[in-house]
């Protein structure tokens, strides 16, 4: 919540960097063999939309229902996470509890820079605890509710802190440069403001997969030659020079299913989690590992970053002209005149907030197109149609698979399973020659 605050900035880029493929699945038993084994038989007339129709109704209704529900639940979710963090930044503002903060702050120190973080630390405490019963229900009652999570509690809560603790790092840092240019620049911050911020961000998503990433899981070395090497093969043959694969230990956190590449300029990860080994069949593994590659070849990270400029640029340019407006008409009462005063902070908060709260179907519909390029050069790499749609069936527990148009544009990062499979049936039936004599 507060945290959307704090690092969607930062988790935007990694998130946009990272474009976790994210696929999940209880299914215990994977095909028995791959290639053209399905539901469906290929016949000379294979019809792509009977094909998908076919894999989706292989989802009981039962389990069909709960993951609905459980990705239905996430769009309430973003309204009540939008709600609930505003009223406590109003609320700050409004009963001048930011501007005591502020003055607080002023007391610690003659420093400058240090007021600001130590506002910043005052600031994210305030609002951790404060929406910290959401976010428990959020991260801890509903996942397990939907058995999504693993962890128990005290691990649970561990990793919160940790995630607290990157905040007032990096969300520090990133304030002290952002007030220094706010109060020597007053009239042009905001552009300034919007480079240095993209700057950072960058320098974050180079970093994260290095020295965050592995604060709350492990990654080590794939060692199985029966899964690394056809991975390594495919990596060779689309012009992707690693020579390792990483496991993260996600079975710590969830049960989820997933597989992400990281980083760029040289601390770039092909990553795949523990679950996506232990409950998928290796057609299925180098069906996700083609998607993941496709991120990496079609420079998805640095097209992230520039989307991302561009948004910054924007997001920014709202701040400016929206926070003078605010603080010339209620500055008074909050006792906060200007842009440079860091009780203004929780101001900014809320209309980043609000601004990025607008623009969530153009983040997704972003996101998800290139989550679409990546199935189709997966598709390619991996040859896989079959594997691919079981996979995207393994979503079934937590995406909802057949969502209306408006909806999966509104509200999807990933495409939906039905765009997915229908993507999937429609190579196979192209392929249905080459497929058959391969088998
Ligand atoms: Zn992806």
């Amino acid at each position: 919540m507060h945290r959307r605050i704090v690092f969607l900035a930062l988790f935007s880029v990694t998130t946009v960097l990272a474009s976790a493929a994210l696929l999940d699945g209880q299914e215990s038993a994977p095909p028995a063999q791959t290639g053209t084994t399905s539901a469906v038989s290929t016949t000379e007339h294979f019809d792509p939309v009977a094909a998908t129709n076919a894999y989706l109704a292989k989802v009981p209704p039962d389990k069909k229902a709960k993951s609905d529900a459980y990705f239905e639940g996430g769009y309430w979710l973003i309204l009540w996470d939008f709600l609930a963090s505003s009223c406590i930044f109003i609320l700050l503002l409004a009963t001048g509890l930011s501007a005591r903060m502020r003055d607080w702050a002023e007391r610690v120190t003659r420093f400058k820079p240090i007021h600001t973080f130590t506002y910043w630390v005052e600031f994210l405490i305030f609002t951790s605890v404060i929406t910290f019963p959401l976010d428990v229900y959020e991260g801890f009652v509903r996942e397990h509710k939907y058995g999504l999570a693993t962890q128990t509690f005290g691990p649970w809560l561990g990793d919160q802190l940790k995630g607290l603790a990157v905040g007032v790092v990096f969300g520090g840092l990133l304030l002290m440069a952002l007030y220094g240019i706010v109060r020597r620049l007053p009239r042009t911050w905001w552009i300034w403001g919007a480079a240095t911020s993209l700057v950072f961000l960058t320098f974050f998503a180079l970093i994260a997969p290095v020295y965050v990433a592995p604060l709350f899981n492990k990654y080590t070395r794939l060692e199985d030659p029966a899964i690394r090497d056809p991975i390594l093969s495919m990596a060779r043959a689309n012009g992707i020079s690693a020579k390792d694969v990483f496991v993260q230990d996600a079975s710590r956190q969830s049960t989820r299913v997933s597989a992400f590449v990281t980083g760029f300029l040289g601390t770039e990860r092909i990553v795949l989690n523990d679950n996506l080994l232990t409950r998928c069949s290796l057609a299925e593994i180098e069906a996700v590992m083609g998607h993941e590659m496709g991120h990496y070849v079609m420079h998805h990270a640095y097209k992230g970053l520039m989307f991302f400029g561009i948004i910054l640029v924007l997001a920014f340019a709202f701040l400016s002209r929206s926070s003078e407006w605010a603080l010339k008409r209620w500055g008074d009462k909050w006792r906060t005149h200007s842009a440079g005063d860091l009780a203004a902070l929780p101001l900014f908060a809320f209309l980043i907030l609000a601004f990025l709260f607008v623009l969530t179907p153009i983040d997704n519909s972003y996101s998800r197109t290139e989550e679409y390029e990546a199935d189709i050069f997966g598709l390619n790499a991996a040859r896989e149609p079959d594997a691919e749609a079981e996979v995207d069936l393994k979503l079934a527990d937590y995406r909802k698979l057949d969502p209306g148009a408006l909806e999966e544009i509104i509200f999807y990062d990933h495409p939906s399973g039905r765009v997915r499979i229908y993507a999937a049936m429609r190579w196979k039936a192209e392929h249905l020659h080459e497929l058959g004599n391969r088998e």
